[in-house]
């Protein structure tokens, strides 16, 4: 596996401009409530684990507010994920290559990934994406349309081995893919 990725300004530099696509399509459709235009209103971020030359493309999440009845309009986000401190890419290769945790998994990921992330943080990803992620309507929708998944892998694991070329490459499309459930999901965990 080979995370070199994270050093490539290429990459983070990918996922800022597909965000800036997705957001200029709920840009251009307007408010969903009454017509009316949307306004930029991003929500400031104070990205964790990102290396510092790359942060300041982490540091907004692009979001919208309504001229009119001030809704606010969240884009989809192939760079954060929820409200975690960590951002989507992260996340995802974390979660994906982690699947249970102990103080050599933990030692070795900081190593790695030059991150550390506590045990607490780790028991409520994995819970997430054990318990919550398969009850969400996004999975829901989406299971009988994608190839059987390799059962014995967990999520997202199982996820990322749908998509072909090189880990960055999978790692942009699963999170191309799961963009969706950034708009409606936007707890804490
Ligand atoms: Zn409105």
């Amino acid at each position: 596996m080979s995370h070199n990725f994270l050093w490539d300004a290429n990459f983070h530099f990918l996922l800022k401009t597909i965000d800036e696509a997705l957001a200029e399509k709920v840009h251009k459709q307007g408010c969903p409530d009454c017509s009316h235009k949307l306004h930029q209103a991003n929500y400031p971020r104070s990205p964790m684990g990102i290396l510092v030359q790359f942060r300041d493309h982490y540091e907004e999440r692009l979001s919208f507010c309504c001229e009119l009845c001030r809704k606010r309009r969240t884009p989809p986000s192939v760079r954060f994920f929820g409200r975690r401190w960590y951002p989507a890419p992260l996340f995802m290769l974390i979660s994906a290559f982690m699947g249970r945790v102990n103080d050599f998994i933990l030692t070795q990921m900081k190593e790695r990934f030059a991150i550390s992330v506590g045990l607490s943080t780790w028991k409520r990803w994995r819970q997430w994406w054990n318990e919550l992620f398969p009850l969400t309507l996004f999975w829901k929708q989406v299971q009988g349309i994608i190839p059987v998944l390799e059962t014995r892998r967990s999520f997202p694991r199982a996820l990322l081995d749908l998509f072909q070329g090189k880990l960055e490459e999978k790692i942009s499309s699963l999170l191309i893919f799961l963009s969706p459930l950034t708009c409606a999901f936007l707890q804490a965990f």
